[in-house]
């Protein structure tokens, strides 16, 4: 560890106090924001409109990274991996997802996960530390690092490793930063955070900020669920999704539920008629997606016609079903398949 302060880890009002604290004008905050999240720079020696003395005491006194690069991986889709260590010699992956209209990066909240859902390899390496907001931060800094002239990263997905709301004093911090005018500039409208469904995390998170949610169902039966996710033994079905019902959130908004389909496990025409009768009367839109695999998975992914008929139940009960094709698995980065690696 450095022992400098981390300027990513400041929401921007923390800055302003901070840089007062340093005996300089509150004014100087909105400079060095500028510098840092909308010119992206990390060298203090660059930021011209600073004084040379200020500027050589922040080179002592503070740092902007958090993250490093270390390897970007491209799979044939397009899609772009990309793993940075931290400070502490720790490893986390983000992904950038290329599609048509948009290009949206997937960031990590957690180096590891303590949740242990049982199709998840990040959940099966296990936990090992909460990510900084900073780190949080910096891997779209980063990320914008790795685009082209022309391309712009417009949306976010807290659905890297880790879970998010396991680490919500962090996040919630992050994403101040993420969607101030005077930090990234975000639109919370274009940003979605996964939750397994951590009861009074989700409704808290909803109070504070208007992003959109993605629950992890994953079955539509307490047995079944608890035995995938073992989190469904704290919260099961039915308060799970009273608090579905309760979150405060923009009027037309609908939450998404992701339903992950596994051969024989969860993908029944049985299963999906129970999954549009719990849905019933929620403002829900779901997402279908085929187990991605990977070395030594106990579970398979179900057959093309399987997937079909699940789809067809759901959109019979009005319900919008898609089906999302993980982009990245040729290089591992698909959803369920980052891990740490030491
Ligand atoms: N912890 C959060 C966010 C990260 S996971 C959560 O679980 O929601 C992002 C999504 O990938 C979740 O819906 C998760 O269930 C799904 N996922 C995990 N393992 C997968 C796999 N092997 N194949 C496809 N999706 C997977
Ligand atoms: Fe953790 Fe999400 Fe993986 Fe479950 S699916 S182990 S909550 S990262």
């Amino acid at each position: 560890m450095s022992g400098l302060v981390s300027l990513k880890d400041f929401t921007p009002t923390d800055l302003e106090i901070w840089v007062q604290e340093a005996g300089q004008p509150a004014f100087r905050a909105r400079q060095l924001l500028k510098w840092i999240y909308s010119q992206n720079i990390e060298d203090f020696e660059a930021m011209t409109d600073l004084s040379k003395n200020f500027r050589a005491w922040l080179a002592q006194n503070a740092r902007i990274p958090c993250v490093v690069r270390e390897r970007v991986l491209t799979d044939e889709d397009g899609t772009r991996k990309l793993l940075f260590r931290l400070q502490d010699g720790e490893r986390i992956e983000s992904v950038l997802i290329d599609e048509e209209r948009r290009l949206t990066l997937c960031v990590s909240s957690q180096v590891g996960c303590a949740l242990g859902c049982r199709f998840c390899l990040t959940g099966e390496a296990g936990f090992r530390r909460n990510l900084t907001a900073g780190e949080i931060v910096d891997q779209i800094c980063a990320a914008k690092r790795e685009l082209g002239p022309n391309e712009r990263l417009t949306n976010l997905v807290f659905m890297g490793m880790g879970e998010p709301l396991a680490n919500l004093e962090q996040v919630v911090k992050a994403l101040e930063i993420i969607t101030s005018d005077h930090g990234l500039n975000f639109s919370t409208r274009k940003i979605t955070l996964s939750t397994v469904g951590l009861v009074p995390e989700m409704l808290k998170l909803s109070r504070l900020l208007p992003i959109k949610l993605a629950v992890s169902l994953h079955a539509a039966d307490d047995e079944t669920r608890s035995r995938i996710m073992p989190i469904n033994r704290r919260y099961p079905l039915s308060e799970l999704l009273e608090a579905c019902r309760r979150l405060e959130m923009p009027r037309r908004q609908r939450i998404t539920f992701e339903y992950l389909l596994m051969d024989g496990v969860n993908d029944s025409t049985a299963a999906a008629r129970q999954l549009a009768k719990l849905l019933k009367s929620l403002r829900a839109k779901i997402n279908l997606i085929p187990f991605n695999e990977y070395p030594n998975a106990a579970f398979k992914r179900p057959s093309p016609g399987r997937i079909a008929a699940f789809q067809e139940i759901l959109q019979e009960e009005h319900f919008t079903a898609i089906v999302r094709q993980s982009r990245g698995a040729g290089i591992m980065a698909a959803c369920g398949q980052l891990r740490h690696s030491h």
